[in-house]
């Protein structure tokens, strides 16, 4: 499947950040406790996968669902990505807020550098910026980290 989007409800908050992390435009559902069927009508509008824990979730025409059984996020990426074949592409990696699922900003360094921790100033990296919450994001170890993550997963 190329590049769907998705509704991830609120039992899957770790689920959606690493689906944003991949590159995915994928909305947190929340714990705004919203009924069943708003999300549904939402996924539906917004043609987007419903991602959800809960079995009970009836069926709606034209809205695709998937259940998630695994309780660790790698499992529920691995048994996401088998279902649908996702297929991510590595262009579009941290291309969004993984807070809010905003595409991210490209900054100069000079516009960057004031705004980050010192010990940031000194690393060869570019810098985004979330337009939404003015979160920062640049390449250091933890984009190490989840890099190797997305490798183990086969992704
Ligand atoms: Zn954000």
């Amino acid at each position: 499947m190329d590049h769907p989007l998705f509704l991830v409800d609120a039992m899957l908050g770790k689920l959606a950040r690493w689906l944003v992390l991949l590159g995915y435009d994928a909305k947190f559902a929340g714990g705004a406790g919203r009924g069943d069927l708003e999300l549904l009508e939402e996924a539906q509008r917004e043609d987007r996968i419903f991602v959800t824990r809960d079995r009970r979730i009836p069926d709606v025409a034209g809205v695709r669902k998937v259940v998630i059984v695994h309780g660790q996020f790698e499992d529920q990426l691995r048994q996401l990505a088998g279902e649908l074949s996702l297929k991510p592409d590595p262009a579009l990696r941290f291309s969004r807020c993984a807070d809010c699922n905003e595409p991210l900003e490209t900054l100069t360094r000079e516009e960057a550098l004031p705004l980050v921790p010192p010990k940031v100033r000194t690393l060869e990296t570019p810098f985004w910026r979330c337009r939404r919450c003015g979160r920062l994001y640049w390449n250091g170890t933890h984009t190490d980290r989840i890099l190797e993550t997305i490798r183990s997963l086969g992704l």
